[in-house]
């Protein structure tokens, strides 16, 4: 897999700018800007590491640009090779100019996250680490950035790789015995055995138990917006959006009946579903929404009910109703949209049950602070806070989740005491399913499919 010819790529995103950043790695990339650059020392071997060098970028006789070329020796660079960065003017001529003269001059289109894979392959960070850049790329609010912070220094690597070492240990003492199994001796204390294997199953467990967090931090808290149809949803939406002018993306394969919205409030992502009315049954199509509705409902981590204040309460009572038949209370917040049309004393006497109902106004943008308040408040980030190590990634789960069974497995065969070299390949099997999160056990097809959905020049 690991290939060490000449790649190049545009690291800053494709479009104008001011300045562009071009990046090259490997063997030849100094010696290759050094044909088009003019800022260079003639003897190439003075030129420093960790130094940037102004001069022109020459296509044959003209100037192309004037630019700054840093220039990284290995073993000293993000990919552990010989690197380049070449910052030039944003404009998109000049880049597409840079990069045709840097393959016309031998170096090689980089693959969608090569560096990075490079520099998971020189043992410059493990996949894990390489996972968090990606993650690192793609954060867009204080929350999921200090994630893939955490795990991008490795705290998370550093648990894995300890608990690896133990059973390692173990492994080999077992193994051992192998060696002289007609003499039937334990090198391995079973006692100890069972006790570390104990404390790896808690560790893994604690692990897995923040996935579901550090997974809704990373892609969105979810939250299901319920509702009559006219109830204000799609008003409140437009109004949260407006006030935090955050980004909003589109999220691919939502349907008909579900419009996903991701919203950054103090810092933190939410994914908001705003999904079809509970009372609509009147055709089949319907139906099946409101079938998926409560699905929903039951995914999201915080429900937001919201009822038009301004006509008849009898609806929103049967329908508060029966969401909390559903779901816990502590995931519900009612909301009582347009109060601007509301009255007030009536609306305090109907709902003396619900002592924080919250009383807003989408079209005029009343209430909206003790809203978001209130969504910020249901995030239990304290337990992020807390932790060193939270679990964002899918791969890392689905891998935690394997060891945890491999583990049962090794314990029950303790207990049953089956033989030296079962209980040993059980054990291996533990350490293969760790060694997966940081990279120590990997194969070509699982790192294709991590890194090629990097983006290009990472
Ligand atoms: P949805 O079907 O739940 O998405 O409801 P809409 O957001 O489309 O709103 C339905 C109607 O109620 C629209 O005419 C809105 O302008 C109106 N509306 C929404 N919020 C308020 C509010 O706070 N006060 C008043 N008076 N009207 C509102």
């Amino acid at each position: 897999m690991l290939r060490n010819d000449t790649i190049c790529a545009l690291s800053t995103a494709p479009g104008m700018g001011a300045l562009a950043l071009i990046r090259l790695s490997g063997s030849q990339s100094i010696e290759l800007v050094a044909r088009l650059f003019t800022g260079f020392p003639a003897d190439l071997q003075e030129i420093q590491s960790h130094k940037s060098y102004f001069g022109k970028l020459m296509d044959d006789d003209s100037i192309l640009d004037e630019a700054l070329v840093s220039v990284f020796r290995n073993p000293r660079s993000f990919t552990g090779e010989d690197s380049v960065e070449i910052s030039c003017h944003g404009s998109v001529y000049i880049q597409q100019r840079i990069l045709e003269l840097l393959l016309e001059n031998g170096a090689r289109m980089a693959d969608p996250g090569e560096f990075s894979m490079r520099a998971f392959m020189n043992g410059k960070m493990d996949l894990s680490q390489a996972e968090a850049v990606a993650d690192l790329i793609e954060s867009e609010g204080a929350s999921d950035h200090r994630l893939a912070m955490q795990q991008l220094r490795g705290g998370f690597s550093k648990e894995i790789d300890a608990l690896r070492e133990e059973l390692i240990h173990f492994a080999s003492l077992v193994e051992l015995e192998l060696d002289f199994s007609e003499e039937e001796v334990e090198f391995a204390d079973r006692t100890q055995l069972k006790e570390l294997l104990s404390r790896i199953e808690s560790k893994v467990t604690s692990l897995l138990s923040s996935f579901r967090l550090g997974n809704a931090i990373k892609n969105g808290i979810p939250i299901a917006i319920v509702g009559s149809p006219n109830a204000g949803k799609s008003t409140l939406l437009n109004a949260l959006l407006q006030e935090e002018r955050a980004l909003v993306s589109d999220i691919p394969g939502t349907t008909r009946d579900t419009v996903e919205e991701i919203l950054i409030l103090g810092g933190i992502k939410f994914r908001f579903i705003d999904t079809a009315g509970l009372r609509d049954t009147k055709d089949i199509v319907e139906s099946m929404g409101i079938e998926r509705t409560w699905s929903k409902i039951e995914d999201a981590q915080i429900v937001l009910y919201l009822f038009d204040a301004s006509v008849d309460h009898k609806v929103s009572h049967i329908e508060i109703g029966e969401i909390s038949g559903h779901i816990d209370s502590d995931k519900l917040i009612i909301v009582a949209n347009k109060i601007d049309a509301a009255d007030a004393v009536e609306l305090e006497n109907e709902f003396t049950f619900f002592p924080d109902l919250l009383k807003i106004s989408a079209l005029s943008h009343k209430g909206l602070d003790a809203l978001k308040d209130q969504l910020l408040s249901r995030v239990n980030l304290g337990e992020v806070k807390q932790r060193n190590v939270t679990v964002t990634n899918a791969r890392h789960a689905e891998a935690l989740r394997k060891a945890k069974e491999s583990i049962d497995r090794v314990d029950q065969g303790l207990d049953d005491g089956i033989s030296g070299d079962l209980v040993a390949m059980d054990i291996r099997q533990v350490l293969q399913d760790l060694g997966e999160i940081t990279g120590e056990v990997s194969t070509d097809d699982l790192l294709g499919n991590i890194f090629g959905k990097f983006c290009i020049g990472k």
